[in-house]
């Protein structure tokens, strides 16, 4: 899309370095990334390209829909939700591979003759994977494992959860055929090195999120959304501006208009609560969040016209705080308006 009102600042060499602090604090493990959710907003084929550049190996999307623009990339590419019956066609054709996650997976595969497949295992969030007594049991026998892996639930937090999944998943060491464990998600690498059996598989913290604090100062922003300033106006003390008259001038206000609304993913949370900046200022959002359009005080700030550009303060963890979303829903939220433009 090319002159469009709205766009993402996308920075290549910030989304390098996450990955490689992810990669150190991984330890002699190798660090993979998910890019499901088209890279988690930021578009997946791009984030691909500049990570395998630096050494990425292993790539993780949730449905085979998400897996061929990636694949012919060349690079190796696990399918997180397993094979239906409806994917063994594409499945077959052996571009990604299936991390198969039930016995009806397991069966499924190994029917079809059993290439090279992931397998998840459940160690305690009872959200996908086979079980532990299943792999007891001799479920995954005859399988061509490249990697088990398992998924923590509570890695963002300091919770028992933790250690329990940690100590169930290490019980699996040598239980199976695969070549590789895999158990930690971005937060999990800052659990420590124990987590990190032979390869991490981060999101969030690649696209500049920050799910623990120990990654503060470590990451760095990614995506600064940018929006054009459609009209300025003045806006009379006392007078009401936007949806439900939210917000009213307290004082004579210079107000910009933004193409950016809660349909591109800058959503309603922020009605009064966001931000735009312009050379170190700060333009607070006034009133509602509209579908297409928001209204940012620019009093400070004379000199901005109709037609020029703004950024959105899009620091995740403030951002989430601000909108009371996640910093997940933050970058997979944001929309196909955005020219996506990578920088650096
Ligand atoms: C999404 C996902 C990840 C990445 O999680 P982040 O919290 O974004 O780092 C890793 N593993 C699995 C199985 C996932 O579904």
């Amino acid at each position: 899309m090319t002159n469009a009102p709205l766009r993402l600042s996308l920075d290549s060499t910030a989304l390098v370095a996450n990955w490689r602090a992810l990669a150190t604090m991984s330890g002699s493990a190798a660090c993979g990334a998910a890019i499901k959710a088209d890279g988690y907003g930021l578009g997946a084929v791009e984030v691909v390209k500049r990570l395998a550049a630096v050494g990425c190996r292993d790539f993780y999307v949730a449905t085979w829909a998400e897996a061929p623009a990636v694949a012919s990339l060349g690079v190796s590419v696990s399918v997180l939700h397993g094979v239906r019956e409806e994917d063994m066609a594409q499945a077959g054709a052996g571009r990604a591979r299936p991390v198969l996650n039930t016995a009806n997976q397991v069966a499924r595969w190994k029917q079809a003759g059993g290439g090279p497949c992931d397998v998840m295992v459940d160690t305690g969030m009872n959200r996908l994977g086979v079980s532990i007594d299943d792999v007891a049991t001799g479920l995954l026998d005859g399988l061509h494992i490249e990697t088990l892996m398992s998924h923590l639930a509570c890695a963002d937090e300091d919770h028992a959860m933790n250690e329990l999944q940690r100590v169930a998943f290490t019980g699996l060491v040598g239980r199976t055929d695969a070549r590789r464990m895999s158990l930690a998600n971005s937060a999990g690498i800052a659990l420590g090195k124990d987590y990190a059996f032979d390869l991490t598989r981060p999101g969030i913290a690649l696209y500049g999120g920050v799910p623990r604090s120990e990654f503060a100062g470590v990451l760095h922003q990614v995506v600064t959304p940018e929006a054009q300033i459609l009209q300025r106006r003045l806006v009379p003390a006392g007078a009401p501006i936007g949806y439900n008259a939210a917000c009213i001038a307290p004082t004579d206000l210079d107000v910009a208009i933004l193409n950016l609304g809660y349909a591109d993913g800058y959503f309603r949370g922020f009605s009064g609560k966001g931000a735009a900046l312009f050379e170190g200022l700060r333009l607070p959002v006034l009133g509602r969040v509209s579908m297409d359009l928001i209204a940012i005080d620019v009093s400070v700030a004379p000199l901005l016209a109709e037609g020029d550009w703004v950024q959105l303060d899009y620091a995740l963890p403030m951002a989430a705080m601000a909108s009371g979303m996640s910093q997940y829903e933050l970058l997979t939220g944001l929309g196909t308006r955005f020219e996506r433009r990578w920088i650096s």
